[in-house]
C-alpha cells in the first residue's frame, strides 16, 4: 500500500524539524529515506539555511544542550540525551564531548565548574544550571544535601570568628577571587546577608569593611552608602 498524504505529510513535518536542528540534507536524506532533492527543496521552501561547507552543527552548545532537557517539577531538569555505559549525561557538539553537568555549571556561573559539577539540589542527575555545584562548593557544603533554613544560615556556616572580633570567609570563591555566598542557586557576597543581618535591614550600594582586617564579614565592622554617609556627617560635626 502507498504512503497515505497523512504519512508523506508527517515525514515532511520531521525532515524540517530535523534540518531546523542542525542537520545536514543528506543526513535527513538517509535518515528518512527520503530523495536527496526532496529534502532540499523542502529546505528552500521553509527558507532553512543551508549549511556553510557542511559544517554539522548549526546550534550553539547551549542551544543543543537545552534541546535536550526537560523542566520538571520543583524546578529540577531532567536530561533526555545521551548517557555513557557508566550513566554519565553527555553530549557531542561538533566533534567535542560534553558533561550535561558542565554546560549547566557553565550557563548559571558563566565559568567552568572548578573540579567537577553535579546537581547539589538532592535529585541526582538534576541538569538544572541553578542546581549545579562543583568540587569546590561541595568540599565545603561537605554534604550535598545540607539544606540551610536561610542566607544567614548558611553565611553562618560558612564563616569562622578569628579570635580578636573579625569574620574570616571559609566558603567558595568566585573566578575573580571574591567571596560568593550560593543560595537557593542565588549569588551574592556574603557581605551582604552579613550587614543585613546586624543592622536588620539591606545594604545600600557597596558594602565595605571599616576594620583593617582583609574581608572581614563581622556585621558591625561592615558600611554600606548610608552608614559611611552618617560616618561622614558625625565626623563633620566634631570638625574632623
Ligand atoms: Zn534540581
Ligand atoms: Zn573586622
Amino acid at each position: 500500500m502507498p504512503p497515505s498524504r497523512a504519512d508523506l505529510a508527517a515525514k515532511r513535518r520531521r525532515a524540517r524539524h530535523l534540518l531546523r536542528a542542525g542537520r545536514s540534507t543528506a543526513a535527513v536524506a538517509a535518515e528518512l529515506h527520503m530523495d536527496r532533492r526532496a529534502v532540499r527543496q523542502l529546505r528552500i521552501d521553509a527558507g532553512i539555511p543551508a549549511l556553510p561547507g557542511g559544517t554539522p552543527q548549526r546550534l550553539t552548545v547551549e542551544e543543543k544542550w537545552r534541546s535536550h532537557t526537560r523542566r520538571t517539577r520543583g524546578g529540577h531538569m531532567t536530561w533526555t540525551g545521551e548517557h555513557t555505559s557508566a550513566g554519565g549525561r553527555v553530549m557531542r557538539h561538533s566533534g567535542t564531548a560534553y558533561s550535561a553537568h558542565r554546560v549547566a555549571y557553565r550557563i548559571q556561573h558563566g565559568t567552568d565548574p572548578e573540579g567537577h559539577a553535579k546537581s547539589g539540589c538532592g535529585r541526582p542527575g538534576c541538569v538544572a544550571p541553578e542546581h549545579q555545584i562543583d568540587t569546590a562548593e561541595r568540599r565545603v557544603v561537605r554534604t550535598p544535601r545540607t539544606v540551610y533554613d536561610s542566607a544567614e544560615a548558611k553565611l553562618a556556616a560558612l564563616t569562622r570568628p578569628t579570635g580578636d572580633g573579625h569574620l574570616d570567609w571559609t566558603g567558595p570563591h568566585d573566578s575573580g577571587g571574591r567571596p560568593l555566598l550560593n543560595w537557593r542557586g542565588r549569588h551574592c557576597a556574603p557581605a551582604r546577608p552579613a550587614f543585613a543581618q546586624h543592622y536588620g535591614r539591606p545594604p545600600e550600594g557597596r558594602v565595605t569593611a571599616a576594620c583593617d582586617h582583609p574581608g572581614c564579614l563581622a556585621g558591625a565592622h561592615l558600611d554600606d552608602r548610608l552608614t559611611r554617609a552618617e560616618h561622614a556627617r558625625a565626623y563633620a560635626a566634631l570638625g574632623l
